[in-house]
C-alpha cells in the first residue's frame, strides 16, 4: 500500500505515462520494483549527444520571466535579461573544444560490439560538427537548456526535462526537443504527446506564451515545427493521463502484450511469457491438443449442421411437408416471421400527425399498434404498412417420435 501511495503521488513524466499506457506491468517493473533495464547503445548515444549540446548551448542562455511561486517577489522581464535580448550570442566553445567535450562524455555502455560503438561514435562526431556549423549562421536565443520543470495540471502532477526553450523574435517561447533517431517526420511533431506535456509545463512555469513546438532531427538538421496544441487536444491528453493516474492509484498492473514486448527486458518475469512448469508440460500439452481438436470439430459440425438443415428444407419445400420422420425423432419445420419498417421517408408525415412519440424507434410493435388504431389517418396507415418488409426464417426442431426402444 505504501508503494502505491508513493507511486500515485509521484509526478508523471512523458516516458512514465507512455510506458504505463503501453503496458502497466512493464511500468510496475520499472517504476515500482525499480528493476534496471539492459543498457542499449542508441539510448547511450542520445544521452551523450544531449549532454554535449547542453555544454555547447548553456553559455548562450539568457533567462526570462518566470511565473511567481508563493512568497516570491515580482520580477520584470528587463531584470531578467537587461542586456542580452535580441543580440547575436557568441559561441563560447571552439570546434576543438566541442570535440573534446564529446570525447569526455563518450561511454561505450550498451553497444553490442566494438564496430557498433565505432559507427555511432563517428555518426555523433559528424552530427555535432554539422550542427556546430549550422549554429554559426542560425543562432538560437535559448532562455533555458535541459531544464527540469514541474507543474500540477488540473490535479495531475507532471514533470519533464526540456532540451531547450527559445525566445522567438516576437518575444514568445518555442520548445525544442532534439531527436537522434534515424527517421523523424512532421507527423511525429504533430502527434507527439511529449511536446504537448512540455507545452503545459512551460505555460505553467513561464509568463510568456508558447508560440511553437519543435522536434529537431539532428541527423538531417531539420526542425519539424508545429503550432502549440489547441485546447481540445490538450483536454484529450489530460483525460488519458487521468486514466493512467487512476490505474496507478488502483494498482492496476495487467500485462498488455503488443509490439513493445519485443524490446521488453521483463519477459522472464511476465506471466504472458512465463513457461509452464516442466512437471506439468505433458499433461497441459494434451489438454491444448484436445482443445484444438474440439475447436476444429466444432467448426466442421456447425457447417455440416447447416448443410443438412438446408437439404431438409429443400426436400420439405419440394414435397410440401413440414414433418419428416427419422429413426428416433421427427424433424419439424418451424417458421419465424419478422417485420422491419423503414420510416425515414415518412418522418415528416408521422410528426405532422403527432405520432413521433408512438413511433420513436420505428419497431414492428410500435408500427403495428398505429396500424390497428382507427383514429389514425387511413392514408398514413396505408403508407406505414407499405414501408414494412417481411422476413421469414425457417428452422428445424427435433421431437421424439416415440418409436425408439
Ligand atoms: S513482456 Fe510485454 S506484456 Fe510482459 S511486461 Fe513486457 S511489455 Fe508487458
Amino acid at each position: 500500500m505504501g508503494w502505491s501511495l508513493v507511486a500515485s503521488a509521484s509526478p508523471l513524466s512523458y516516458s512514465s505515462f507512455h510506458t504505463y499506457e503501453e503496458c502497466p506491468l512493464r511500468w510496475k517493473f520499472l517504476y515500482i520494483d525499480r528493476i534496471p533495464e539492459t543498457p542499449r547503445g542508441y539510448f547511450t548515444f542520445g544521452r551523450v549527444i544531449h549532454s554535449v549540446l547542453e555544454e555547447l548551448l548553456r553559455p548562450m542562455v539568457t533567462p526570462t520571466a518566470r511565473r511567481l511561486r508563493e512568497g516570491e517577489a515580482q520580477r520584470t522581464l528587463d531584470e531578467w535579461h537587461p542586456k542580452g535580448a535580441g543580440r547575436p550570442v557568441e559561441l563560447t566553445l571552439t570546434r576543438e573544444e566541442l570535440l573534446a567535450a564529446y570525447d569526455r562524455s563518450w561511454t561505450g555502455e550498451g553497444y553490442t560490439s566494438a564496430e557498433e560503438e565505432a559507427r555511432y561514435k563517428t555518426l555523433g562526431r559528424d552530427l555535432l560538427l554539422r550542427y556546430y556549423a549550422r549554429l554559426s549562421h542560425e543562432r538560437p536565443h535559448p532562455v533555458s537548456v535541459e531544464e527540469h520543470l514541474e507543474a500540477r495540471w488540473d490535479g495531475i502532477p507532471i514533470h519533464g526535462y526540456i532540451d531547450r526553450i527559445d525566445r522567438t523574435s516576437e518575444g514568445a517561447l518555442e520548445i525544442v526537443d532534439y531527436k537522434t533517431s534515424r527517421e523523424l517526420s512532421g507527423e511525429d511533431a504533430r502527434g507527439s504527446d511529449q511536446l504537448s506535456i512540455y507545452q503545459i509545463l512551460v505555460e505553467n512555469n513561464y509568463t510568456e506564451p508558447v508560440s511553437g513546438l519543435t522536434l529537431y532531427h539532428l541527423r538531417s538538421l531539420t526542425a519539424h515545427r508545429v503550432p502549440p496544441r489547441p485546447k481540445p487536444t490538450l483536454l484529450a491528453l489530460h483525460d488519458r493521463m487521468g486514466m493512467v493516474q487512476d490505474g496507478i492509484r488502483s494498482e492496476a498492473y495487467e500485462p498488455t502484450p503488443g509490439r513493445q514486448c519485443a524490446r521488453c527486458d521483463f519477459q522472464s518475469r511476465c506471466p504472458e511469457f512465463r513457461p509452464v512448469p516442466a512437471t506439468d508440460q505433458a499433461r497441459l500439452r494434451e489438454l491444448v491438443d484436445r482443445f484444438e481438436d474440439l475447436r476444429a470439430n466444432e467448426k466442421r459440425l456447425e457447417l455440416e449442421l447447416r448443410h443438412t438443415a438446408e437439404e431438409l428444407h429443400r426436400a420439405a419445400e419440394g414435397f410440401g411437408v413440414h414433418r419428416i420422420p427419422g429413426t428416433h425423432s421427427v424433424a419439424i419445420r418451424r417458421r419465424e416471421e419478422t417485420w422491419q419498417y423503414t420510416l425515414d421517408g415518412l418522418r415528416a408525415r408521422v410528426n405532422a400527425a403527432g405520432l413521433e412519440g408512438r413511433l420513436g424507434r420505428g419497431s414492428a410493435e410500435e408500427v403495428r399498434s398505429v396500424l390497428r388504431d382507427p383514429s389514425v389517418d387511413p392514408e398514413l396507415r396505408r403508407r406505414l404498412a407499405e414501408a414494412g418488409t417481411r422476413r421469414v426464417k425457417w428452422y428445424w426442431e427435433l421431437e421424439d417420435s416415440g418409436s425408439g426402444g
